[in-house]
């Protein structure tokens, strides 16, 4: 098969235009302009997609693909309100309806453009979800406790579910990693624990770090709502938790979480440079997920000082929960101008942005070998993307328009593993229909008044 277009992005090398990607089985074979091509490759078949980009396949690096049913259900509050309210609403949801929920999460994914994502699930849900899609990427399973005289009992649970999981995504584009949920929500000792094993066992980690000024407070000072209300409520009332006197970023370093390396961490909007030097240290990645950090007033991450460091970042949009849509597109474009808003300056450019929604998120995930970019030899994870809209033209910049006019709607093709799994708003690998009508009488039943 040959795409053809008037832009191919391949992030590592200058927009060609009047290009093509040439792909056999699962992988890109060629790159370049589509006259040369096309005569390379007399018998491929072509599809020309006129004014449209073609570049790789997003990396959305931070998901929850089981908590899409809660969109619009906990707006408009902080984070610690937040929190709580999603965990009390979660509890009126069953096992089939959380996958359900991951189901109508891949959807959009697909329309947006998204082929790898970075999954932290609870439930299992998303990697089920993930796989019947067909998406690639990692699928964390989550951790968490308080009560240290728990920890053995959680991880042996825990390794029991993640050999599960690992049989489960054998022969997909899945792998399996381990996910401490967050400071606020992992004990020292499991968090030493869960990340010492599956650092043994060769697996991915992520957490959540240095998000809300709530758990900063919880981590430092031990005050807070984290600490009284939200605990009270997850029934850790009566554990006794130790103010730290540190940041949450120095609080990990102490309790040998970034040793070894292999740390992606999901936020990092509560840090100062002696964090960032620790962040540095441990070359952790960094999931930067602005729009989900302005919306629950958590702030904006130091981005500039993590590119200064040349820290590997990527970008996520988090859950529909707290970001109410997965559109990478509206990701690049918010967290670009949340930066030269905050910062005054106009330091990063369409093509950095662009350029952390594919390649800087395959190589915060270490799958930068795989994909991020368009090369030989590199796994056909590839997207189309509309650029002919009175929205968006006349234009001669093809990162200009994918990032301030796109939207996931002008996504037509989707392929993942040289697999077209969506295209021109039709969804190969689901059923659309039927998961929108599934989706809709769980959320009526969420509990909307509380
Ligand atoms: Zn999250």
């Amino acid at each position: 098969m040959l795409l053809a277009a008037k832009w191919v992005l391949p992030i590592s090398q200058k927009p060609i235009e009047d290009g093509a990607v040439v792909i056999e089985g699962s992988k890109i074979k060629d790159v370049g302009r589509f006259r040369t091509l096309v005569n390379k490759y007399p018998n491929k078949e072509v599809l020309n997609f006129g004014k449209a980009a073609v570049l790789p396949g997003f990396v959305d690096l931070h998901t929850h693909l089981e908590y899409s049913v809660f969109r619009g259900a906990c707006d408009d509050l902080g984070y610690a309100d937040w929190k709580m309210q999603l965990t009390l609403k979660s509890e009126s949801l069953k096992k089939s309806d959380w996958i359900q929920s991951a189901y109508l999460g891949a959807l959009e994914a697909l329309q947006s453009g998204i082929t790898t994502i970075a999954d932290i699930t609870k439930s299992g849900a998303s990697l089920k979800a993930a796989k019947d899609a067909g998406l690639r990427g990692v699928i964390y399973y989550e951790i968490s406790g308080m009560d240290h005289a728990a920890v053995t009992d959680i991880m042996t649970k825990a390794i029991k579910g993640i050999d599960k999981w690992i049989d489960a995504a054998s022969g997909t584009n899945l792998i399996i990693g381990v996910a401490p949920h967050s400071p606020y929500t992992v004990s020292p000792p499991l968090y030493k624990v869960s990340t010492e094993w599956a650092r043994e066992q060769g697996l991915p980690l992520c957490t959540h770090l240095a998000g809300s000024k709530a758990e900063y407070d919880f981590v430092k000072y031990g005050s807070g709502r984290l600490s009284n209300e939200y605990w009270d409520m997850v029934g850790w009332g009566d554990i006794l938790w130790q103010p730290t006197g540190v940041s949450p970023v120095k609080y990990l370093e102490e309790w040998g979480v970034f040793e070894g390396g292999g740390m992606l961490a999901v936020h990092c909007v509560q840090v100062d440079e002696p964090d960032i030097d620790i962040l540095e240290k441990y070359n952790v990645s960094i999931a930067h997920c602005a729009r989900c950090s302005a919306k629950l007033g958590m702030g904006v991450a130091p981005l500039s000082n993590f590119l200064n460091r040349k820290l590997k970042v990527g970008i996520g949009t988090d859950s529909p929960a707290s970001n109410n849509t997965m559109d990478m597109f509206d990701e690049m474009r918010i967290g670009l101008l949340i930066q030269r808003g905050m910062t005054r300056s106009a330091d990063f450019t369409a093509e950095d942005f662009v350029y952390m929604a594919t390649l800087g998120g395959a190589k915060a995930l270490n799958l930068h070998d795989r994909i991020g970019s368009l090369d030989p030899g590199k796994k056909a994870d590839i997207v189309v993307v509309d650029m002919s809209h009175s929205h968006q033209i006349p234009t001669r910049d093809p990162y200009s328009a994918l990032v301030y006019t796109a939207n996931q709607e002008n996504v037509v093709l989707t392929m993942v593993d040289g697999k077209i799994l969506y295209k021109d708003g039709k969804y190969i690998t689901l059923d659309e229909s039927e998961i929108v009508k599934k989706a809709e009488p769980i959320r009526r039943r969420l509990k909307m008044d509380s």
